[in-house]
């Protein structure tokens, strides 16, 4: 079982549109939680260069994952938080973090997955960049379905349209990518979740 929960306050219609999508790719029963804050235990600390680009108040998205997992209900199997808050997390490369610090201590994002792990989040903060509510909708789907693969134990994959490929910092991968995992990626979810 998936259980999503919604973070106040995030769109309700967003949370129904990720459990359809969670439904109708993977052969898992959805569940949505009620709603609840979002910790302030996750809020992200006071950086000057964020804060002057407008994006200071974030959560983190590690933080989130914790929370996450301790609060999934028994029976569940996954947990999927959302929220329309930004989100970030510290960016490194082979341990270190990526340059200019300032900016990738405090790196914002679409989504995070552990993998294999119990816990995702999904933030709808950055999803309406150059488009409208159904192009927004339909990347905040594939987000969730990318998350939820990390879950299940789906590694970034290398082909063009698979929906696990890298997202590279770009919404483009994200928009190019259709809402289907390839068949080496599929093989392996049900595998996993059968
Ligand atoms: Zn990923
Ligand atoms: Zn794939």
């Amino acid at each position: 079982m998936i259980v999503i929960q919604p973070f106040a306050t995030v769109d309700t219609a967003h949370v129904n549109e990720v459990k359809k999508a969670l439904s109708q790719h993977y052969a898992l029963q959805v569940v949505i939680l009620p709603t609840q804050p979002l910790p302030r235990t996750a809020q992200t600390q006071y950086i000057p260069e964020i804060a002057r680009l407008g994006l200071g108040n974030r959560y983190r998205a590690d933080t989130l994952l914790r929370h996450l997992k301790a609060m999934k209900p028994k029976g569940a199997d996954y947990i999927i938080g959302l929220t329309n808050q930004d989100i970030s997390s510290t960016k490194r490369i082979k341990g270190k973090i990526k340059h200019p610090t300032w900016l990738y201590t405090d790196w914002g994002l679409f989504g995070l997955g552990a993998r294999p792990g119990e816990s995702c989040v999904v933030s709808t903060f950055r999803l309406y960049r150059y488009t409208d509510e159904a192009g927004m909708r339909k990347r905040l789907r594939k987000i969730a379905i990318h998350e939820i693969g990390h879950n299940i134990g789906l590694r970034h994959c290398p082909k063009a349209h698979c929906l696990m490929r890298d997202a590279l910092e770009k919404m483009q991968t994200i928009d190019e990518a259709k809402e289907a995992l390839c068949d080496s990626c599929r093989r392996i979810v049900k595998k996993r979740i059968q």
